[in-house]
C-alpha cells in the first residue's frame, strides 16, 4: 500500500438525528470536528452532534494549502499557534490516524529593508514566545532551495529571509477524518447533509437548531461554519466584524526533483510547497472583493503564477492541473474570534480566514475546554469577541501571509 493510501479510521454515521444534545456544533469542518473530539476525549462530554450541511471537510478544511506554522507577529498569536503546531506533531500518535504530517520549514523572503526589519522583529518575538524562527542570508537560502532565483526575476531581489524551522504540512481531509473518527468512536453523532436553517430561542437564550429533519434541542450551540458565519450568526441576531472573501489555490503536475521547504514572499503575497503526491501547490492573496463565490478565476491564476515564477523559474515549464477556491472568514483585525457572544447559549469559533487550518488542534481543544468549564482557557482568552468593544484588537495583518 502506498504512503498516500494508508487506511483512515472509521466514522459511525447515525441513521437519524437525536432530539436533544448537550452540545450542537454547526459545521463539520476541522474546527467543529476538533471541538467535538476534544469534548469527548478530554472532558467525557459525548451527547454532542456535529451538523454538516454538505459532507465533512467540504468547506475550507478540504480546500486549503495545509501550511502549519507559528511565525506570527504578536505574542498571543505566536503562543496559540505554537501550541497548535505541537499538537499537530503528536496528532498521529494521539488519534492513531495517518495525517501525512511533514516538518519542512518555512522561509519568508524579504525584498526591501523595511521587510528585513519586519522579519527580524518576527524572529525576536517568535523566539521570545517559543517558536523557532531565525534570519538566514541569501546564500543560506540558496543552499536550502537551490532552484531559487535570488534576483526575483530581476525585480524582487531577496535580501534575506526568516526561517521558521518547525513549519509543516499535513493532509487536510485526513486531519478532519482523524477528529471525526475519534469523536464518533466516543459517541458523538456526526450528521452529514444536515444544514442548520435556523436557531431556536427561549427568551434571550439559544436552546436549539432547526434542520430539514426537524428541531434539535441543545444545551449550547457552537457555530463553526467557516465563510458562512455572517449568515449563521444573523440567525442569533449577532453581527460580527467578519467579511467573507474567496481565496484561490492551484496545483501543477508532478515535480520529480523534489522541493523540501515551503517558500513564501509576504511582500508579493505568494507561497509554494510540494504535496505528498509531488505536485507544486501555489497560493497567494485573497480576492479584495468580498463574495460567496467559489468559482476559480483566470485573473487569480494568472496573478499567482506571475508572482511565484519570479522566484522559481522552473515552474514556468509545469502544467496547471487544478485550481479551486474557498470562502474565508476574515476578521477586522486578522485574528480569530473564539468564545461567547452576547447571546446566551450561542458561541462562535470564526475569523479563521486564510490561516485557520494550522489552528484546528488548538482551536478545538480550547473551545472544548471553554464549553466544558464555562471559562475561556488563558490561551484563547485574548481572542474573545468583546475585544472589539474593549478596544483591545489583536492586529496582525502582516502575519496572515495572504492579505
Ligand atoms: C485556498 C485556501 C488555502 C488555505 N491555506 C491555508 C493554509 O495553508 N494554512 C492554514 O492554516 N489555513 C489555510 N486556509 C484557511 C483554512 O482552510 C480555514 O481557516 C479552516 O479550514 C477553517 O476551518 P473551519 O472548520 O472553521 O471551516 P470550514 O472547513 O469551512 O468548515 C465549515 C463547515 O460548515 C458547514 N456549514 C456552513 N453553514 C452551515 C449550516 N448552516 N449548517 C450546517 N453546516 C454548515 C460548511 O459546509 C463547512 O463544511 C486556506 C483556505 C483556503 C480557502
Amino acid at each position: 500500500m502506498s504512503e498516500y493510501t494508508r487506511t483512515l479510521l472509521p466514522v459511525r454515521w447515525p441513521d437519524a438525528q437525536g432530539a436533544a444534545y448537550d452540545v450542537v456544533i454547526i459545521g463539520g469542518g476541522g474546527h467543529g470536528l476538533s471541538t467535538a473530539y476534544h469534548l469527548a476525549a478530554r472532558h467525557g462530554i459525548t451527547r454532542v452532534a456535529v451538523l454538516e450541511a454538505d459532507y465533512i471537510a467540504s468547506g475550507n478544511t478540504g480546500r486549503n494549502t495545509t501550511i502549519i506554522r507559528a511565525n506570527y507577529g504578536i505574542p498571543e498569536a505566536v503562543r496559540f499557534y505554537q501550541h497548535s503546531l505541537e499538537l499537530y506533531q503528536g496528532l498521529e500518535s494521539e488519534t492513531g490516524a495517518d495525517i501525512l504530517h511533514q516538518t519542512k520549514g518555512i522561509v519568508w523572503m524579504a525584498h526591501t529593508e523595511m521587510a528585513m526589519r519586519t522579519e527580524r522583529a518576527r524572529c525576536l518575538i517568535n523566539s521570545a514566545c517559543g517558536a523557532r524562527t531565525a534570519m538566514i542570508s541569501p546564500t543560506e537560502l540558496k543552499e536550502l532551495i537551490p532552484q531559487i532565483d535570488l534576483t526575483g526575476g530581476g525585480r524582487y531581489p531577496v535580501l534575506g529571509a526568516s526561517h521558521h524551522v518547525e513549519g509543516a504540512t499535513a493532509r487536510h481531509d485526513r486531519v478532519a477524518w482523524a477528529y471525526a473518527s475519534g469523536a464518533s468512536q466516543r459517541g458523538v453523532d456526526i450528521l452529514q447533509h444536515t444544514p442548520v436553517t435556523g436557531l431556536i430561542h427561549d427568551g434571550e437564550r439559544v436552546v436549539g437548531v432547526e434542520t430539514p429533519g426537524g428541531p434539535i434541542a441543545a444545551g449550547v450551540v457552537l457555530a463553526a461554519v467557516g465563510g458562512r458565519i455572517s449568515a449563521v450568526a444573523a440567525m442569533a441576531g449577532v453581527r460580527l466584524p467578519v467579511r467573507t472573501h474567496p481565496l484561490h489555490a492551484f496545483v501543477t503536475n508532478d515535480y520529480g526533483p523534489g522541493f523540501g521547504s515551503i517558500l513564501a514572499s509576504t511582500e508579493l503575497m505568494c507561497y509554494v510547497s510540494q504535496t505528498e503526491r509531488g505536485q507544486m501547490l501555489i497560493g497567494a492573496e485573497f480576492d479584495s472583493q468580498p463574495s460567496y463565490s467559489r468559482q476559480s478565476s483566470f485573473s487569480a491564476l494568472r496573478g499567482y503564477a506571475y508572482k511565484i515564477t519570479r522566484f522559481l523559474p522552473f515552474l514556468r515549464e509545469m502544467r496547471i492541473l487544478r485550481t479551486w477556491a474557498g470562502l474565508c472568514d476574515i476578521s477586522a483585525d486578522y485574528s480569530p474570534i473564539m468564545g461567547f457572544t452576547p447571546v446566551d447559549g450561542f458561541l462562535v469559533t470564526t475569523g479563521w480566514g486564510t490561516w485557520g487550518f494550522k489552528a484546528i488542534p488548538a482551536g478545538g481543544e480550547a473551545m472544548a475546554e471553554l464549553i466544558a468549564t464555562g471559562r475561556p482557557p488563558a490561551l484563547i482568552a485574548p481572542f474573545a469577541l468583546d475585544r472589539f468593544r474593549r478596544d483591545h484588537v489583536l492586529a496582525d495583518q502582516g502575519s496572515a501571509g495572504t492579505r
